[in-house]
């Protein structure tokens, strides 16, 4: 019986999470379901599942869900230092999976008090660098990680010496306009931008895949989880996403790990590390694997890999500063107040703007969560600016 915590409980990642444990259910006992607003979703989910405590992060619905879980005894609270406190109980797994800077809170509290810790929320690897991978080894907690990319090189290194590492290669499927002129995506929706062709995912990481920001998320999230040099870390286009990511050693030898494009696979493995149980996915066969394609990356149609490469080389909060500038730009792309390539503008400039702060060149909680204020606010007035 594995007691687990799951954060973002009411979104995609969360829904394949609690799909698996659906699936064995008396090899689960669930602590924490949270939400950010959806108090009918996560009602539900509580009342299937029984947790010990619900905990939504905007606290005016905190009356609704008390409401509708008043026949049970399940807690409820709400806000964002409710979040934080019922990550740090105790448990054996806590999923770190809400979505962007917010989930920054609840994997450092979880980090100091759970023992694994399932990281989906990339961005706080992002943001916090080493001072998340350094607070889990000072409490012993295990970090593991979720997004596909990086289940695979965890599951590559599986009894290797992380010494012996050449290089790491992550693939990227290309997203939506993969094929598309710079002159089409000027211009496409929120809605084109978030139809993925491989992946079921949220909103807001599938409109980053569309412009690669996700991708290069990710390369700052592999150099912080696996210690790597950035030089150590190459990105190739396989539109098929089912070779999710490779590691090459210093004898020469690739490892790849391969799986359909299903969460459910690096969910159920971090969920049941370090053992492997049954997980109910789709099996690949031959015909899945007869026409698997790889490309270079295009850095003039995805600009949002050489910045994370200058996010990189900044260093101090510069990752937290590429994380709000990109966050920014999408909910300015979602009002319909930028358009999509409007984004690595914003972030760049973010990060020419960051240069000039002594302060942000070192990184702590304090300053990271300064830089994601005023990177915020800056990115906000270069964009009313560019409006009148
Ligand atoms: P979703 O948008 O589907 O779900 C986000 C979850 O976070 C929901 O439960 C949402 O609650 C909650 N939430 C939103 N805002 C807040 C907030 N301010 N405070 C607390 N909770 C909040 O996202 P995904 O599941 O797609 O992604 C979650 C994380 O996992 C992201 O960091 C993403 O990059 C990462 N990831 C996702 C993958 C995927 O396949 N989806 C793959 C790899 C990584 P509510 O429903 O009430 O809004
Ligand atoms: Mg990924």
């Amino acid at each position: 019986m594995r007691r687990i915590s799951i954060f973002g409980a009411t979104g995609s990642i969360g829904a394949s999470t609690l799909d698996i444990v659906r699936a064995r259910r008396s090899d689960f006992e669930i602590e924490v379901l949270s939400a950010g607003s959806n108090a009918s979703l996560l009602a539900r989910l509580a009342l299937e599942f029984s947790p010990n405590q619900v905990v939504i992060a905007q606290e005016d619905q905190r009356d609704t869900l008390r409401r509708l879980l008043a026949d049970t005894d399940i807690d409820v609270s709400a806000g964002r230092d409710a979040l934080a406190a019922a990550a740090s109980v105790p448990v054996d797994l806590v999923m770190s999976a809400v979505v962007g800077f917010a989930g920054l809170d609840i994997s450092m509290s979880a980090a100091k008090h759970c023992a694994v810790l399932a990281l989906a929320n990339k961005e706080s690897l992002v943001c916090a660098g080493q001072l998340l991978p350094r607070l889990c080894a000072a409490h012993g907690t295990k970090l593991l990680p979720v997004d596909s990319e990086h289940s695979a090189i965890f599951q590559c290194l599986s009894g290797e010496d992380k010494k012996t590492i050449e290089r790491v290669i992550i693939t990227a499927s290309g997203g939506p306009f993969l094929n598309s002129s710079l002159e089409v995506m000027k211009n496409v929706s929120p809605i084109e931008a978030a139809k993925h062709p491989n992946w079921s995912m949220g909103q807001r990481i599938s409109i980053d895949s569309a412009t690669m920001f996700n991708k290069a998320m990710e390369v700052i999230e592999a150099k912080e989880m696996f210690n790597l040099n950035p030089d150590q870390i190459e990105v190739m286009v396989h539109p098929q996403s089912i070779l999710h990511s490779l590691v090459g050693f210093t004898d020469g030898n690739l490892m790849a790990q391969l799986g359909p494009p299903n969460m459910k696979g690096p969910i159920g493995y971090a969920l049941n590390w370090p053992d492997r149980q049954f997980v109910d996915q789709k099996r690949l066969g031959v015909g899945d694997l007869a026409n698997l394609t790889f490309l270079h990356v295009d850095p003039i149609k995805f600009p949002a890999l050489s910045l994370a490469s200058k996010a990189m080389s900044l260093g101090g909060v510069a990752g937290a500063v590429f994380n709000a500038a990109k966050e920014q730009a999408l909910d300015l792309f979602l009002a319909g107040d930028a358009g999509l390539l409007d984004m690595a503008t914003f972030v760049d400039q973010a990060l020419d703007q960051y240069q000039t702060s002594d302060w942000a060149k070192t990184l702590t909680i304090d300053n990271i969560t300064l830089a994601d204020g005023k990177t915020r606010d800056f990115v906000k007035s270069v964009a009313l600016k560019d409006k009148d």
